[in-house]
């Protein structure tokens, strides 16, 4: 079998952690499979660099950002190949330039083009174990890129997809894909499956335990994706088509982003076309919109509020105050104090009332709900950030999820 092994931060945070690494994927080699191997950079070592650039400027050049933070990347997939490479096997660390990955101009969250393969799968007929660093690219000019924070789940998905390998397991820090984060609710059930399509909901909607382009991607390319950990020999979660499961939850997580931004605008000059020069301008700077809620207001003006990532709150404010300037919107307003809570199972799309009970779980608790938005499978909810767990727990329980 050819095997894609992603390890991330937390598997890779120490010497002792990678020499651990080593021995499973060596564990592997040693069963007869071809592996190649991606790495995350050691865990904090990402945001330690994010703080080194900050030091010097709020809002650093992002190429120089690129540059700087694939470094991390760069450190584990090398440790990496010299523990193989001690241990007696043949191992060679690739950058991801090394590894054939080509993506778009779009520095800090660059979206993979394409994927030249050959220099891994050469590597792999000669017998050699490859260590590839994730996260990173390279843009048709040959500046060095990264593919957002989480990438390097991306970059796995994406060279398993390239080289059509069997299996792409994500080692992380859980055993698997859970009910909802195990940190914020202990009772929350591991699950032994779930589908492209929910696990791309929870992804997007904020469990960071899969990038939710790499979700998306391998639903795409039709990966076999498993995801466990790297500190036991636990059975992890399949994430695989609809079809092969057989019985659907109603409900199959929760999920929680406490990375969003509300942003209001009152005063829209009401004319057609407003909101599609406002969000085609934010999406051209690949500001991520998500949730979006228009009122009429009295006069010859409406009100439109939206949420972003709080990573794209600077890019969205400057389009938004171009606005104001040319007097297009009235005044503009921002709350970080946000969060979204979400709940996502295909089940839903058979059965009634699965909103109303989310509903009346914030009702319970007396949380006000400031925003909602549906679609088949999801139910997402903007609530104040100091519920958040409040919220997650209550979901939990209200679907029965612990059962
Ligand atoms: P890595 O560094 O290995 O990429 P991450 O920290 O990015 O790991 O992702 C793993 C984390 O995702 C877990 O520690 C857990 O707190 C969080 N998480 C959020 N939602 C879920 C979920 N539904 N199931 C499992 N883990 C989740
Ligand atoms: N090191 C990068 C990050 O912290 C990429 C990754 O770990 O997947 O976001
Ligand atoms: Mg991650």
């Amino acid at each position: 079998m050819l095997i894609v092994q992603k390890f991330g931060g937390t598997s890779v945070g120490d010497l002792e952690r990678i020499q651990n690494v080593a021995n499973r994927v060596s564990e592997s080699v040693k069963k007869g499979n071809d592996v190649v191997v991606v790495v995350s950079a050691m865990s904090g070592e990402t945001n330690k660099l994010v703080g080194y650039a900050e030091h010097f400027s709020k809002d650093p050049a992002r190429a120089e950002m690129d540059m700087l933070l694939s470094s991390g990347e760069r450190v584990t997939a090398s440790l990496l190949s010299i523990a193989l490479q001690e241990m007696g096997h043949q191992a060679t660390a690739m950058s991801g330039r090394k590894a054939g990955i080509v993506t778009d101009k779009h520095h800090t969250k660059a979206r993979i083009e394409e994927i030249d393969p050959s220099a891994m799968q050469e590597a792999v007929k000669e017998g050699k174990i490859v260590v590839v660093a994730g996260f990173q690219g390279v843009n048709a000019e040959g500046d060095i890129t990264t593919l957002g924070r989480g990438g390097s789940d991306l970059s796995a998905v994406a060279i398993a997809g390239a080289l059509k390998a069997d299996l792409c397991e994500i080692y992380t820090d859980v055993s698997g894909i859970y009910t909802t984060d195990p940190r914020i609710e202990p009772k929350a059930k591991k699950l032994d499956k779930i589908s492209y399509d929910e696990m791309l909901e929870l992804a997007s909607l904020g469990a960071k335990v899969l990038q939710n382009r790499s979700v998306e991607m391998a639903k795409k390319l039709n990966v076999n994706l498993v995801t466990r950990t790297s500190f036991s020999n636990e059975e992890g979660t399949l994430i695989t088509k609809e079809e092969n499961i057989m019985e659907a939850p109603l409900v199959s997580g929760i999920a929680l982003d406490r990375n969003q931004a509300r942003i209001s605008l009152f005063g829209v000059k009401d004319r057609p076309g407003i909101a599609s020069d406002i969000f085609n301008r934010l999406a051209s700077a690949e500001v991520n919109v998500d949730m979006i809620i228009q009122n009429k207001a009295v006069d010859e003006t409406t009100n439109i509020d939206f949420t972003v990532p709080v990573g794209d709150l600077s890019d969205a404010k400057a389009i938004v105050d171009s606005f104001v300037q040319n007097g297009e919107i009235n005044a503009d307003s921002y709350n970080e104090d946000i969060c979204k809570v979400s709940v996502v199972g295909v089940g839903m799309r058979s059965h009634t009332g699965v909103a109303a009970k989310a509903f009346s779980t914030m009702a319970d608790n007396n949380i006000n709900i400031n925003m909602i938005s549906t679609s088949e499978i999801k139910i997402s909810m903007v609530i104040d950030e100091k519920y958040a767990e409040l919220a997650v727990r209550g979901l939990h329980d209200a679907y029965e999820l612990d059962k």
